[in-house]
């Protein structure tokens, strides 16, 4: 018996001059009895991560657990919502934000409220530990110090979070954004790499790397930006993927 993997949000790889947008791959995993959430978004994602678990016949309390990338708030500040589960963080994140390494560091994406609420009901994980059956814990620092994936043993498919953000960084060996080590992501890239080309990145959709080096996506869910700088009726829309 196998998961269904439903990609809720799909990831984008987009940018700004103004910020981090954050739209980060949000996905459920459902077999084997357990019904696991794989990232949450975050505050701008809140109606339509409802709206989409709904669209599955599923509300927040039908989630068993949450596996959280990261500390970063544009993939786990939802977990406000889910006062139930179990909350799975990588060892090594939890130190990150328990003994505020990320404020030496710099990192301003780390939820300070977030990060002092809730480091006593984090469950911390390690790499290789085999979560649920068939699903295991693949760390891949570099973006943070415990960022970490999700490999989906029988599916043949890794869930990378901010390992590999897009497809295009990891075709180039362009690090992600880094406030732990560039070339501790390079490795992580060479460990995505040794496991699997099935990849379902941070920041972009799913897709396989061929052996000829091409990209093939898998998802074809298209995003679109809503400009609202004109009068109504004629607002700019801006497919982005
Ligand atoms: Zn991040």
């Amino acid at each position: 018996m196998s998961y269904r993997l439903i990609t809720l949000l799909s990831g984008v790889p987009v940018g700004s001059d103004r910020g981090a947008l954050g739209w980060c791959s949000v996905v459920l995993l459902e077999g084997r009895g357990h019904r696991i959430l794989f990232d949450t978004g975050s505050y701008g994602d809140r109606a339509i991560l409802i709206q989409r678990l709904g669209e599955q016949g599923l509300c927040l309390e039908d989630i068993d657990a949450v596996v959280i990338s990261h500390f970063h708030f544009d993939h786990m500040v939802n977990i406000e919502l889910l006062t139930e589960q179990e909350l799975f963080l990588h060892s090594r994140e939890l130190d990150y934000i328990k003994t505020r390494a990320f404020a030496e560091t710099g990192d301003p994406f780390v939820p300070l409220t977030h990060a002092a609420l809730y480091q006593d009901r984090l469950i911390p994980v390690e790499d290789d530990q085999i979560l649920f059956p068939g699903l295991r814990i693949v760390h891949l620092p570099g973006h943070t110090p415990g960022t970490m994936g999700l490999y989906l043993e029988q599916e043949d498919i890794l869930l990378t979070s901010d390992g590999v953000k897009n497809a295009a960084d990891f075709l180039q060996k362009r690090p992600p954004p880094c406030f732990y080590s560039e070339a501790i992501a390079l490795e992580s890239y060479h460990r995505v790499c040794s496991l699997t080309n099935h990849i379902l990145p941070g920041h972009d959709r799913e897709f396989i790397l061929n052996p000829d080096g091409q990209i093939e996506y898998l998802d074809q869910t298209r995003v679109n930006l809503d400009l609202q700088d004109k009068p109504r009726g004629s607002k700019r829309v801006i497919k982005l993927i």
